[in-house]
């Protein structure tokens, strides 16, 4: 028979005391008793994003999503693609061309979104997507993220949500917030986000927290890490890891593993 400390015992009867917060999560929301859901996505497809978020993501063993433009390898050499897939990471869609609001000043003539038709737009979602899978992306479960969080295109400012729908298994918005599966159903063609872009890691930490607090999944949305444009801090960006590693409550899945267990769970 082994034999058990006082101490350990002790620490027992505390874990049983706190047990109704476990017992909540073994009959919870999200797997294995995880009380809540944290999604790290990284947009664009930026260099910083190889030289400081990979890194970081790999040493405190965290998934990410990378939502990349321009078939994936605009601005990555294709080593640097493999390596995000070898390493366990999400590949996932932004279209090409990355059309944007003709509102934006940066915006390219002729490649805003309301320069786009259906057929522009379908022939660019087809590519981005066959580009995905010739990266090894499943097609059944590849992701999406709505380049600046438009849902619309052509003058006439109508949705395309419908041809992403036929296309791919979910989708990020840029609307801002997380969700709370208690109450509601949650649309996984427009998933918000919390946009981590150029803020500080008490923002960070106080959005984990409140997602903590209600159960929720909350999407994070980064694009420089450490440099290029709307950037949070290499440092800001490895400490909110390092808590979200340290804090045996929250599952820190992939956006297609979070989009995969909603669905599961909205069916069932
Ligand atoms: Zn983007």
């Amino acid at each position: 028979m082994s034999v058990i400390s006082k101490s350990t015992w002790i620490a027992f009867v505390a874990l049983l005391i706190a047990a109704p917060s476990m017992a909540a999560a073994e009959d919870g929301f999200w797997p294995e008793g995880k009380t809540y859901c944290v999604t790290l996505t990284y947009d664009d497809g930026i260099r910083s994003q190889i030289d400081h978020a990979l890194p970081q993501l790999k040493a405190a063993k965290l998934k990410g999503t990378f939502f990349c433009t321009g078939g994936a390898t605009y601005l990555w050499s294709q080593e640097e693609v493999d390596r995000i897939r070898e390493e366990g990471h999400e590949l996932a869609g932004h279209t090409i061309l990355h059309p944007c609001a003709r509102k934006y000043d940066w915006v390219k003539p002729g490649n805003a979104a309301e320069d786009y038709d259906d057929a522009r737009m379908a022939k660019e979602l087809d590519e981005n997507l066959a580009n995905l899978v010739s990266n090894g992306v499943k097609r059944e479960t590849a992701t999406f993220a709505y380049p600046c969080g438009g849902t619309t295109i052509g003058e006439d400012n109508h949705s395309y949500i419908p041809m992403v729908k036929e296309r791919f298994f979910a989708a990020r918005t840029t609307r801002n917030g997380f969700h709370v599966p208690e109450e509601g159903k949650i649309d996984l063609y427009e998933v918000k986000t919390v946009a981590g872009d150029q803020r500080d890691l008490a923002y960070q930490l106080s959005q984990v927290t409140a997602a903590r607090e209600k159960n929720g999944w909350v999407v994070f949305m980064f694009h420089g890490v450490g440099g290029d444009h709307l950037a949070i801090s290499a440092e800001d960006h490895k400490e909110l890891l390092r808590f979200l590693q340290n804090d045996d409550n929250v599952w820190v899945a992939t956006f297609q593993e979070a989009a995969a267990w909603v669905k599961s769970k909205q069916e069932g």
